[in-house]
């Protein structure tokens, strides 16, 4: 195509693409959900369906959007690591961002009735995008792990702040001032002692949050024969397990291989 005289407006764009051989990580993290939260009725500290209807939403991601490898999503954030030779949209940041984070949201206003049938939607939920490079597979852990022990610490604290003010009937100003400068050990002594709760006994989608991952599954399908067999495939499987340990490396060395 016969170029314009205004072409020339294109070399005023920056290039962003993102190091070569690094693994990227696209982290979405809902804008304003503490009050998106209460407004549409979440139960504290945790409301199983918006997790899920985030689980949703990222396997919308992992299945459109080319080399997610893993994801993983806690509270109202969601991680993406996307293999480190990925090549989409020639690894440029502003590309990879965008499309994903409004995928995400789409999905999420998409897939918000079946979640929440008697919830209509009051305004239209945003969640903002960065990528960051992780040069080799102990960082991508170690980033990992901190968003894990992040859903850990935010989930005690607040499974402990909820329970004092639903069933410990405190006001809100003073379960905050019983658990400031706490510790951990504290917080979990305070919740068996005064309430029976085994915080380790707790559903573990709260604890670990989710992480998404490809697996073989086989499914039974009927041949033309009329026969049944398994067919193996690709699927995107939610698991709630420890992602700091070596375990769960370990069990899938294709992951970072
Ligand atoms: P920002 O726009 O800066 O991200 P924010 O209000 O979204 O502000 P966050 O630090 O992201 O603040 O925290 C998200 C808040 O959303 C949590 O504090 C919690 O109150 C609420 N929230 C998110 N997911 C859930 C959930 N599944 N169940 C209950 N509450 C939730
Ligand atoms: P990419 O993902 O690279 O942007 P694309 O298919 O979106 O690919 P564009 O160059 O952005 O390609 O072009 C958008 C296309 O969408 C147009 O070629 C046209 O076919 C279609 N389209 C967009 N808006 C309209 C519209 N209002 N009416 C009809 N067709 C439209
Ligand atoms: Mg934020
Ligand atoms: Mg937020
Ligand atoms: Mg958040
Ligand atoms: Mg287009």
């Amino acid at each position: 195509m016969a170029k314009s005289k205004y072409e020339y407006v294109k070399h005023f764009e920056q290039d962003d693409r993102l190091l070569p051989g690094c693994w990227l990580v696209v982290r979405l993290d809902g804008r304003g959900f503490h009050r998106f939260s209460s407004l549409h009725g979440f139960t504290k500290p945790n409301d199983l369906r918006a997790l899920q209807l985030a689980n949703r939403c990222a396997e919308t991601v992992m299945k459109d959007v080319q080399d997610a490898i893993l994801a993983y999503g806690e509270s109202d954030e969601y991680s993406f690591v996307l293999d480190r030779k990925t090549r989409l949209f020639g690894r440029r940041e502003s590309k990879i961002t965008t499309t994903v984070c409004s995928l995400f949201s789409a999905a999420y206003v998409l897939y918000w009735p079946e979640f929440f049938p008697e919830t209509p939607l009051q305004y239209p939920p945003s969640f903002d995008a960065r990528a960051v490079c992780y040069p080799t597979s102990r960082i991508l852990r170690d980033y990992l792990s901190w968003r894990q022990a992040d859903c850990h610490i935010n989930n005690l604290y607040n499974t402990c702040f909820w329970t004092l003010v639903q069933q410990g009937g405190m006001p809100e100003k003073e379960a905050e001032e019983t658990l400031r400068g706490t510790f951990s050990a504290d917080k979990n002594e305070l919740l068996f002692s005064r309430f029976g709760i085994n915080y380790a006994h707790l559903p573990a989608i709260f604890r670990k949050g989710t992480t998404l991952v490809w697996e073989e599954v086989e499914i039974p399908v009927t041949t033309p024969s009329g026969e049944s067999a398994l067919r193996r495939k690709k699927a995107v499987r939610a698991l709630d397990v420890d992602i700091i340990g070596d375990q769960f490396w370990h069990d899938r060395p294709w992951l970072l291989g």
